[in-house]
């Protein structure tokens, strides 16, 4: 028999037809190549993730400038001055220094950078993310008024990696749940609207879950070769 691997093309496809249209689909381009990046930019993608600022960098150089660029990975402080050109949404943001830092860089660019707040929802500990009570604190300071080049435009979050669905469950609940006791703030740079979660092995289980933004990149562009 002739196993015929799924292209590019084809499993972007059947991963939008069983996505609700409320969904947005971030297609995680880490360490792949630009030529697969343009097999699904030329199916209709638009939105890439990356996690290393300066791989990003690189493939926005040598990418159609219509690309939107999503940092999911965690953000060293001393790299956001090479993305704050053309960055679209920054996943990762953890900490009030950073979001200081990227809104210094935004303004040298006369730029309003949108950020995910990353909620820690998973036990592990090398899960990064604040906890759901601190980020309420954040967003409520005085601080974080006066930071005018930047939105937060939702939260992100990681589950466990795990086969026990009840546990990744209860997770992406916490994450939605959060959301929901945070959204009716009303903090001018805050515009909460974005819950991202779900990665290729648990994007249908976050979709049920709430999710708004998943993020796929082994189950599209094949598994990833890290040598
Ligand atoms: C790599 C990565 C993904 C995509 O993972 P897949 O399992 O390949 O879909 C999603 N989110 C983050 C933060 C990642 O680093």
């Amino acid at each position: 028999m002739n196993f015929k691997t799924m292209s590019i093309k084809e499993n972007l496809q059947n991963i939008l037809s069983t996505i609700p249209e409320h969904v947005t689909l971030v297609a995680v381009s880490k360490t792949k190549p630009v030529s697969d990046i343009m097999e699904a930019y030329n199916a209709g993608q638009r939105i890439f993730g990356e996690n290393k600022i300066q791989e990003m960098v690189e493939k926005f150089e040598a990418l159609p400038k219509d690309i939107e660029w999503h940092m999911i990975g965690h953000v060293q402080t001393n790299k956001v001055k090479y993305m704050a050109p053309f960055v679209s949404l920054i996943h990762g943001v953890d900490n009030f220094k950073l979001l200081k830092e990227i809104n210094k860089q935004a303004k040298k660019h006369n730029r309003i950078i949108d950020c995910l707040l990353q909620i820690k929802i998973a036990e592990e500990d090398s899960k990064f993310g604040m906890a759901p009570g601190d980020a309420k604190t954040l967003l409520q300071s005085k601080a974080l008024s006066e930071l005018k080049h930047i939105r937060i435009t939702g939260l992100m979050g990681m589950a466990t990696f795990t086969d026990d669905e009840n546990k990744i469950k209860t997770e992406f609940n916490l994450l939605k749940q959060t959301f929901d006791s945070l959204k009716p703030l009303e903090i001018f740079n805050f515009n909460p609207k974005i819950i991202s979660m779900g990665m290729s092995g648990d994007y249908t289980l976050a979709i049920a879950c709430g999710s708004t933004m998943i993020r796929v990149g082994s189950s599209i562009f094949g598994s990833r070769n890290y040598n």
